[in-house]
């Protein structure tokens, strides 16, 4: 491909980002990279009555969050700028004039009353109202007015907007580089308001307008866009400009299968689907995001690029290096993606194995300050490098680690049955005899003495192991033993068998 591949992610600020629109900016991001071209960020905020206070600074943050930025938007001028659509409104009008004298748009002054009737009266005949090539001589608008007749009108500020006049007797060819072709008879098309009395573009002209003059190659959005692309692809056409190649891409299901996956499936399902935390400003009301959840960014990123996308192999973690050096539009497919909430958690324990052991220890401890211990930074160290393996989220260290911190208070029922046994209390007296005899506690060789006294006794391994375990831990779990003895110290290790003999015998 020798042309300059220019891209755009073009969210309207009505809310928070879904991760379906992470997911749209990430194919964008892939795609631009991978050729070399440029990622552009455009907010479209046209319609003032949907604005949201905060939605657009939540878009950035968020796409920040995930490593996925932007070569050009509203903080990061190029030379299309500016890159907010209301900051762009005066430009609309010459364009709608454009299309207004080459007779490819009209003034409609139909009222709402009037739209109304017409409404009621189809859906009294069984029918529904469209305003288009089939009933657009009998409405009230400019196409059967004089010159002078719509010049009166608009002197007098009669309430207008203007239509897109739809081709009639037409099949359009569409081409979607992930769907192929479509045909769409022009017949089934209405005559989309493009321009409002107030003053503003809808979408579909701002959208076609800007991608044009930021000379936008690919569009790459939802496939909930796909219905409005015979109107696209007829704009460019009436503007005489050579319209951009489309790609839409399939919807993300619910982990049913059963439709479409929604902003309201977070609480309704129980996991986030939104990717940092959004709070509405009018009701103050949370959703949940996957950065306060305790999730990497690396682990949505790749959870999203496989909704819908693969390199043709087995392969399921990638970088966003190696997505952008793999993606390729070809491979998007057609179907829509079910959400995995545990193939998330999955990417997610496999991406906190990959930080660095430092970064988790600077994570950890705070939860250590909230539980009242401040232990050395080195052996917080030791401790994550052991039990991390079994963690999915930094929020599951305290659990699976206390006990390196703090003794055990009180002993876990069924463990305690499990393990402790009538002659327990003996055993661990006896135990304890042969651990103050040691010099050396490190693991090792705590171990290799321990195990050598098993065997002199002749006992089972578990007559012992089991009751340490559950003196050390409190419970029947933890990592190997020796390490949580070795790493508590000797001291500690005796006083704990200490308690649990007072409390389980
Ligand atoms: N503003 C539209 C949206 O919110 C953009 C659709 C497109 O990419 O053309 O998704």
């Amino acid at each position: 491909m020798n042309q300059h591949i220019r891209v755009r992610f073009a969210p309207s600020p009505t809310g928070p980002l879904h991760i379906g629109g992470v997911r749209t900016a990430l194919y964008n991001y892939l795609f631009a990279k991978k050729h070399g071209g440029d990622f552009l960020l455009r907010i479209e905020d046209t319609d003032q009555t949907r604005f949201v206070e905060g939605a657009e600074t939540y878009i950035k943050e968020s796409l920040d969050w995930c490593g996925i930025s932007y070569d050009e938007g509203p903080e990061q001028p190029g030379d299309c700028g500016p890159y907010r659509q209301s900051e762009r409104k005066d430009l609309y009008a010459e364009y709608v004039d454009q299309l207004i004298g080459n007779g490819r748009a009209y003034y409609a002054f139909d009222t709402a009353e009037e739209l109304d009737a017409k409404r009621k009266e189809a859906e009294q005949q069984g029918t529904k109202f469209s305003y288009g090539p089939k009933n657009r001589d009998d409405l009230n608008n400019s196409l059967h007015l004089s010159a002078e007749e719509l010049k009166v009108r608009l002197e007098n500020e009669e309430a207008y907007v203007i239509r897109f006049k739809t081709e009639a007797h037409k099949t359009l060819e569409l081409h979607d580089e992930i769907r192929g072709y479509i045909e769409v008879d022009t017949e089934v098309l209405d005559d989309k308001i493009l321009f409002k009395s107030d003053g503003m573009p809808t979408y579909h002209l701002a959208n076609i307008v800007d991608d044009h003059l930021m000379k936008i190659t690919h569009v790459i959005r939802g496939e909930e866009w796909l219905p409005s692309l015979p109107l696209h692809v007829s704009l460019y056409q009436a503007f005489g400009w050579e319209a951009p190649k489309f790609a839409h891409l399939p919807l993300i299901l619910k982990p049913s299968g059963k439709g479409k996956l929604s902003k309201r499936d977070g609480d309704q399902l129980g996991f986030p689907v939104f990717p940092i935390e959004w709070i509405d400003p009018a009701s103050g009301a949370v959703s949940a995001g996957y950065r306060e959840e305790g999730y990497l960014p690396e682990t949505l990123t790749n959870m999203l690029a496989l909704l819908g996308w693969n390199d043709g192999t087995d392969q399921e973690f990638f970088s966003l290096e190696e997505m952008v050096e793999k993606f390729e539009l070809s491979r998007v497919h057609k179907s829509g993606a079910k959400f995995d909430p545990e193939k998330t958690e999955w990417f997610q324990h496999h991406y906190l194995q990959e930080q660095p052991v430092e970064d988790l220890v600077d994570q950890f401890l705070p939860i250590l300050a909230s539980n009242d211990v401040y232990p050395e930074k080195t052996y917080v160290k030791e401790v994550v490098a052991t039990i991390k393996e079994r963690a999915t989220f930094v929020s599951d260290f305290w659990e699976l680690s206390f006990f390196y911190f703090v003794a055990p208070t009180e002993f876990d029922a069924k463990s305690a049955k499990k393990a402790w046994k009538n002659d327990s209390e003996e055993w661990m007296r006896a135990l304890i005899g042969k651990l103050e005899s040691l010099e050396d506690f490190s693991k090792d060789k705590v171990q290799a003495e321990v195990k050598d006294w098993i065997n002199t006794q002749g006992l089972g391994f578990g007559k012992i192991m089991q009751p340490l375990r559950l003196s050390l831990v409190g419970a029947m779990r933890g990592p190997d033993v020796f390490h949580i003895a070795a790493s508590i110290g000797k001291a500690e290790t005796l006083s704990r068998l200490h308690f649990a003999m007072e409390k389980l015998s």
